[in-house]
């Protein structure tokens, strides 16, 4: 018997009722380990009905009561982290530290969060015309929803609800089908902390729940994360709608070696960042871009060393340095993007295809995939892949280093390495992508800071957590005040003078 899971609303685990399900895999064993219920456009209207009516009681607890029921949940995440870790690894498929890493950098928002009252305070103008005072108040905008990926179960949808519920907000989760147990079981310690029935919902589905989302007036505003077609399709239904939305989508990470960079520093560094997670994560770098031709070749030579050492293998093998694709339609996604870049021309150095794993004969396996002498006009550069295959584009210099990265259609991250600061300071300056590291190969910046890409990767003006969080997810109500003069001057009129 398969496991069937549920949804999560009103503080429990509710039973699907539309009759309509999606597998979940195992990607080591390619095995289908449950049934998700996708939920109906009924079922969504009942989420934001509890949704609605929990936040008007979460509303009305002080900031700072919120908080520490946000932290009192992130003490518990902490207690149930290797399980959390294990369960994340056995529905994604990447490593056990990989999965405590999604985990971290989740709940490291919700600790910011926690803080939020700080964030919370509006403005006040004494004597902004005379005897008038204006300030202004930040208030909840109500019921807020989040569409999240498969590829970060937990981190994601911490980020989005964390300052949504800290601001006040109730949160409907409609998380990936494809690992969607992390999420029920992150449902499931809210509660435990204390957070009221109906704050935070999960509803699994399809498009029919994102639509039943996006078409109903009660749910306020919608924070998305996942690739950039259906980032689009958000943000205008969103828009369409009447609500608020930030959409994040897909990536194509350029990192530029110069010539004076620590070789070995940027191999090691473009290994980690290029098959971590099987290259499932939107800030991988998928573009190495050595300046000039003695570095390029050094660097090929470094990392085809490197790659050959690669252990891929089963999530929860602590030798393992990556597992598997997520599924068996990504592994071909993926294995057509490896043949379709062999026939563009572009040089083959690690071929990945046709990997197998002992006694794992059916896992979703793609092995590292290094491409060296990519041009811009093949498909392995101008598009996502989203798998372990790294493209290197030989640069000139500079200069064409920095058009190509900025140029590219996608604008999520970007890195240099270099050993010079003034050629750094000029990248970071002139670069057109939303997160830059210097020497640092996945600038995920932390969470007191905002996360956001440019161009393709990112739609809506404000970026996920830091102060942006806070800005989206309340409304600013500006009061203007007089008051006339009253006891103040009691009722004589006269100047009292001594006798
Ligand atoms: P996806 O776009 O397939 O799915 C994302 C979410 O949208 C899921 O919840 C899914 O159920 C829903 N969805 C899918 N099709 C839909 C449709 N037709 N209508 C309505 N909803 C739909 O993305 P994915 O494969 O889960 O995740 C990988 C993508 O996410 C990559 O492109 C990656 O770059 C991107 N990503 C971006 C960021 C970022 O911050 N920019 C972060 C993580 C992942």
């Amino acid at each position: 018997m398969v496991r069937e899971l549920s949804h999560y609303i009103d503080g429990q685990r509710v039973e699907g009722t539309s009759g309509r399900f999606s597998d979940v895999f195992d990607p080591c064993t390619g095995k289908m380990q449950a049934r998700l219920p996708l939920a109906s456009t009924e079922e969504v209207r009942n989420a934001i009905a509890s949704a609605e009516k929990g936040q008007l009681e979460w509303a009305a607890m002080n900031p700072q009561r919120r908080g520490r029921i946000l932290l009192k949940f992130v003490d518990l995440v902490n207690d149930h982290m290797d399980e959390l870790a294990t369960l994340l690894s056995s529905e994604h498929g990447k490593t056990f530290p990989d999965a405590k890493g999604d985990i971290q950098r989740g709940i490291e928002v919700v600790e910011f969060a926690a803080g939020a009252p700080h964030l919370l305070k509006g403005e006040f103008s004494d004597s902004a015309g005379t005897g008038i005072d204006v300030h202004s108040l930040r208030q909840p905008l109500g019921v807020v929803a989040g569409i999240t990926p498969f590829n970060f179960p937990a981190m994601i949808p911490l980020w989005k609800s964390g300052p949504a519920l800290a601001a006040g907000n109730s949160f409907i989760l409609k998380p990936s089908e494809r690992d969607p147990s992390v999420p029920l079981r992150l449902a499931e310690l809210f509660t435990e902390a204390g957070l009221p029935d109906g704050v935070f919902n999960v509803v699994n589905g399809d498009k029919e729940a994102v639509d039943a989302l996006l078409e109903d007036s009660r749910v306020q505003a919608v924070g998305f994360v996942g690739s950039t077609p259906i980032a689009q399709y958000i943000y205008a239904t969103a828009a369409a709608h009447g609500k608020r939305a930030q959409c994040f989508g897909g990536a194509k990470n350029h990192m530029v070696i110069m010539p004076d960079a620590d070789l070995d520093m940027a191999a090691d560094a473009l290994i980690g960042a290029g098959f971590g997670s099987a290259g499932e994560r939107c800030m991988a770098i998928s573009v190495a871009v050595p300046v000039g031709k003695a570095t390029g070749d050094a660097l090929v030579a470094r990392l085809t060393e490197r790659i050959a050492a690669l252990k891929v293998g089963p999530s929860l093998a602590a030798d393992s340095d990556f597992g598997p694709v997520v599924t068996a339609a990504a592994k071909e996604r993926i294995e057509g993007y490896i043949a379709a870049g062999v026939a563009a021309g572009a040089n083959l150095v690690a071929d990945g295809r046709g990997l197998t794993v002992e006694g794992y004969d059916d896992g979703f396996w793609v092995g590292p995939t290094l491409f060296d002498n990519v041009t811009k006009d093949m498909s392995i550069y101008k598009e996502e892949i989203f798998g372990p295959v790294l493209s290197v584009l030989r640069a000139e210099d500079y200069d064409e280093a920095l058009r190509l990265c900025s140029e590219h259609e996608f604008g999520n991250g970007v890195a240099i390495f270099t050993r010079d600061g003034d050629t750094a300071r000029d990248f970071a300056s002139r670069v057109q992508v939303g997160m830059v590291g210097i020497n640092v190969p996945i600038p995920v910046p932390i969470a007191y800071y905002t996360f956001g890409g440019w161009k393709a990767s990112g739609f809506g003006d404000l970026n996920q957590h830091g102060a942006d969080a806070f800005r989206f997810y309340t409304k600013t109500k500006t009061v203007t005040t007089r008051w006339p003069s009253g006891i103040r001057q009691g009722a004589s009129f006269v100047m009292p003078a001594g006798s």
